[in-house]
């Protein structure tokens, strides 16, 4: 039987919450990991597990929690990320490495655990949440950008080593989404970038959550190593 157990990371609210609800929809047992959860989180997964994506041995340990416990990772959806924004002149070199190691570091930590049972299993899907910054740049997001720039090149990668072993490795872009990460920008700001969007409205998680859905479909089994952007038309790169 194939696996049907899904990892989704920042799984407590926002888009992670969202990711956790439509693939349980689409029949997948989802195991969600957060640093931290709390009454108000809106959606709760099959298994909720309170992990740091930084700390590889606590990444590790927990992946293997969820594979006694539930069986094999068939979905692993790299979610969980943070901003900390400053122009590049003056950004803190801690808030630069502070970035890179949640939304870069995390993410291969995740993918190195679960890799060789996607690989014994020769079936695997994962997908990584990148971002419309990193395809177009974004003033005072230098470490953002970059670390979710180099989320794309690590899924490449990962995609080339592990095609022939039935697993695809691809990047949702999204753009402008509306969730705790956004609703604490400027209003000014937040209303400036909402009337740039040529759809005319801001996205949702759903929006996201769809799109990851799909990638981890069989529909999508002979898509890997690309990048599906999720803007409402915003950039058409
Ligand atoms: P939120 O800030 O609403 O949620 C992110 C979740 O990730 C939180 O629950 C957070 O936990 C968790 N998290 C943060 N750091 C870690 C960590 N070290 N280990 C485990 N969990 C962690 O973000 P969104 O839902 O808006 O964003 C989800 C993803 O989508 C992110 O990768 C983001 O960069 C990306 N994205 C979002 C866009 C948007 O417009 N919202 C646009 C483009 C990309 P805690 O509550 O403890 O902070």
């Amino acid at each position: 039987m194939r696996p049907d157990v899904a990892i989704v990371t920042g799984a407590a609210r926002g888009i992670g919450a969202a990711i956790c609800k439509r693939l349980e929809a689409a029949g997948w047992r989802v195991a969600g990991l957060d640093r931290s959860w709390d009454d108000d989180n809106v959606h709760v997964p099959v298994v909720r597990e309170t992990v740091d994506v930084t700390d590889f041995d606590a990444v590790r340990n927990c992946v293997s929690r969820i594979e006694s416990g539930i069986g094999p990772v068939a979905v692993l959806v790299n979610n969980a990320g943070i901003t900390r924004d400053a122009m590049a002149h003056k950004m803190n070199p801690r808030d630069f490495t502070a970035v890179i190691d949640v939304n870069l570091a995390g993410p291969f930590h995740l993918i190195r655990a679960v890799l060789p049972t996607m690989r014994e299993h020769a079936f695997g899907r994962i997908v990584s949440i990148s971002s419309m910054n990193a395809q177009r740049g974004q003033a005072g997001q230098a470490n953002y950008a970059a670390a979710k720039a180099g989320l794309i090149g690590l899924t490449k990668v990962v995609a080339l080593e592990n095609a022939a072993r039935g697993i695809t490795a691809n990047c949702v872009a999204p753009g402008f989404i509306e969730t705790d990460m956004t609703a604490a920008m400027r209003g000014d700001v937040r209303d400036a970038e909402i009337a740039r969007i040529p759809a005319g409205r801001i996205g949702a998680p759903a929006d996201i959550a769809g799109t990851v859905a799909f990638l981890a479909s069989s529909e999508a089994s002979f898509i890997t190593g690309q990048v599906l952007s999720v803007n409402g038309g915003q950039l058409m790169p």
